[in-house]
């Protein structure tokens, strides 16, 4: 995919997107949802080498198939195997050994941490706005940071479409993209 194409469409799609109803997620094939294995979903290199257990609770397996099913699949679909996910779900112990959010959607199975081998996470998440998938929160971090997104989707509520990007220097921004507010808002990430 093209950088420059994407780029664009950020600017070009924001008003579109951020106005449409968060439930408007375009149909995809079974095949596409059924993209990802589980052992992606709750594998962590942290848990292996602390020896805490990772497993995810009956409630957690099934906040996390929503979100394969209404976001990851078809953002796979999308952009192919160079999808990975970095952080997935974390037990209670896995998100304090991480120094995760004590309120982290990480583990309740309704967030995951992923990058897109070869693309910057900006054109990720122009991807994501441009698909009209739906989501509770989409953070992209600078690469001082990690370069990854982060992105959940909950069914425990109205999934909030709440767009943030997390700077260098630390914190996070919330990032409107709506009207001529998108201008500014790039300049963010430039
Ligand atoms: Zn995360």
């Amino acid at each position: 995919m093209s950088r420059a194409l994407l780029g664009a469409g950020l600017v070009g799609v924001g008003v579109v997107v951020i106005a449409a109803s968060a439930t408007q997620a375009r149909p995809v094939s079974r095949r596409m949802r059924r993209a990802f294995r589980w052992s992606e979903l709750v594998a962590s290199a942290t848990a292996r080498k602390l020896g805490l257990d990772n497993t995810p609770s009956p409630q957690a397996r099934a906040a996390l198939r929503l979100l394969v099913w209404n976001v990851l699949g078809p953002l796979r679909a999308l952009v192919g195997q160079g999808l990975q996910i970095t952080s997935g779900f974390r037990s209670p112990a896995v998100n304090e050994a991480v120094t995760g959010s004590a309120s982290s959607q990480h583990m309740r199975g309704e967030a995951v941490d992923f990058i897109v081998h070869g693309v910057a996470s900006i054109d990720i998440v122009s991807l994501i706005l441009q698909s009209r998938l739906p989501f509770d929160q989409l953070i992209w971090y600078a690469p001082e940071r990690g370069g990854h997104v982060h992105v959940s989707f909950t069914a425990r509520r109205e999934n909030r479409r709440e767009l943030l990007y997390a700077p260098a220097s630390g914190g996070a921004i919330s990032v409107t993209v709506q009207g001529g507010a998108h201008t500014n808002n790039r300049k963010l990430v430039t």
